[in-house]
């Protein structure tokens, strides 16, 4: 591996100065000190036969709780629900966070691996149901729990220090903010940058990073449209209520493709409520939008675009009273810093290789990751982590069924290719962290 040379002064937003000229042997730092992965490996079937959803996330917290202890880190446990952070404090110098998430989704399983999930239990509303790590925070985990463990042992080559976070709740978008809520940076020194990783269907051996938006911002919209006065028995002076619905929801795609002509814009309709068994007159109908956009502008003209439909649609109707309309947002946009990815894209290009490093980006999604770093104004960079056989991929490309042939995340089928993803992922972490925390070593 190359020698590392980070020789233009670089400076990314929350600097208070620049880094100034470099010289890191973050390569060979990296090569002694990778740890063998057979228990990264194993600790990642371990969880991933044994997920658990989100709130619920128990025992794979505890796991990872102990791990750092054995490793040395100061653990802080229960943060936000059942998050955990590990802090190596190791001198002056940087304090960089990397995050991982804990939970899994309510999906059976049908990879045919031998360590599959059988696993059942309750969600977060009661209901019995299957478990499958089947967005790949099992294998976030293993990479990140393996990259504590080579920071942990290369320590005499790095200064600062370093935070390693497991998040609760990533899938219902809540895990971030509740572990703000429950004074995580009361408890953990604030960062100077905030850094985290997804797997995404490119090929295992690569990773794709990007400045600026890569995951969408979403936001939940909730709307109660009320029925206009009469009842079911006399329906010729009344508009039934299903219709505005109805007429809502066409307006709504009409909205969604005119936006979308200047960029990418989605409106879901996630859930639908009109009426009772043995109820025949139905007062209101509720529903709840799904709404995602890259592009701030866009998003506004996609809420604003909602009210307005909403608003015409019930008066034209005759309704009785006027609609409610709430909006919250669900995860916001994921906005890398420029210079912190370009940077961090370097690293990876040096190090890895730049055939290795890509500019892809996943199929719009959301997370809430960001919140981490926008909480403490620090800059933040996510970057995406190849789980694919390449010549999986490459087959699915040449024969055009890529969609058929490759599971995407949330998929039953969804499974990594442990070798090489788990040593790119470990190493990834690493030399990025360790890009910040050798800042003071010089030539
Ligand atoms: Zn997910
Ligand atoms: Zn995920």
């Amino acid at each position: 591996m190359p020698l590392v040379r980070v020789a233009t002064p670089l400076t990314f937003s929350g600097s208070q100065a620049p880094l100034g000229q470099q010289c890191i042997d973050l390569a060979s730092t990296i090569e002694t000190f990778a740890p063998p992965l057979a228990q990264f490996e194993n600790l990642y079937k371990d969880i991933h036969q044994h997920p658990e959803l989100s709130c619920s996330e128990a025992r794979t917290s505890s796991i990872i709780a102990d791990r750092l202890q054995d490793l040395g880190f100061d653990v802080r446990q229960s943060i936000g629900g059942h998050g955990v952070v590990g802090v190596l404090q190791n001198g002056p110098g940087k304090v960089v966070m990397l995050r991982a998430e804990l939970d899994a989704l309510p999906i059976q399983e049908q990879t045919g691996l031998s360590f599959s999930s059988t696993k059942r239990m309750a969600d977060m509303w009661g209901r019995d149901q299957p478990v499958m790590h089947a967005c790949g925070h099992d294998m976030h985990m293993a990479c990140l729990i393996a990259a504590a463990k080579l920071l942990h042992d290369a320590r005499s080559a790095w200064a600062g220090t370093l935070e390693v976070l497991f998040q609760p709740n990533e899938e219902h978008t809540g895990g971030a903010q509740s572990m703000i809520d429950d004074g995580l940076y009361e408890k953990i020194p604030k960062p100077d940058v905030v850094m985290a990783q997804h797997l995404m269907q490119i090929p295992s051996g690569t990773l794709s990073i990007k400045s600026g938006p890569v995951l969408v911002s979403a936001d939940t919209v909730k709307l109660r449209v009320f029925s206009s006065e009469g009842h079911a028995a006399n329906p010729q002076v009344s508009v039934e209520i299903s219709v505005v619905v109805s007429k809502i929801v066409l307006r709504l795609q009409d909205l969604v493709k005119e936006v979308s002509k200047d960029g990418y814009a989605s409106i879901h309709v996630e859930e639908l409520h009109i009426g009772a068994p043995g109820l025949d007159w139905v007062e209101y109908a509720d529903v709840v939008l799904d709404v995602k956009a890259y592009d701030p502008s866009l998003r506004s003209r996609l809420l604003d675009g909602i009210n307005g439909i909403v608003e015409d649609e019930s008066t034209a109707s005759g309704a009785a009273k006027k609609p409610c309309i709430t909006s919250s947002v669900r995860a916001p946009l994921t906005n890398n810093d420029g210079h912190l990815a370009g940077r961090v894209g370097q690293v990876f290009a040096d190090f890895f290789g730049a055939d290795k490093v890509l500019q892809e980006l996943p199929s719009h999604p959301c997370e809430d990751f960001s919140i981490l770093a926008r909480a403490v104004q620090s800059p933040y960079v996510f970057w995406f982590l190849g789980r694919v056989h390449p010549e999986d991929l490459e087959r699915a490309r040449r024969d055009g069924n890529v969609l058929d042939k490759i599971p995407i995340e949330h998929s039953a089928f969804n499974a990594p290719l442990i070798h090489p993803t788990l040593e790119t992922g470990m190493k990834a972490l690493s030399v990025a962290a360790l890009s910040f925390l050798t800042e003071d070593n010089t030539c």
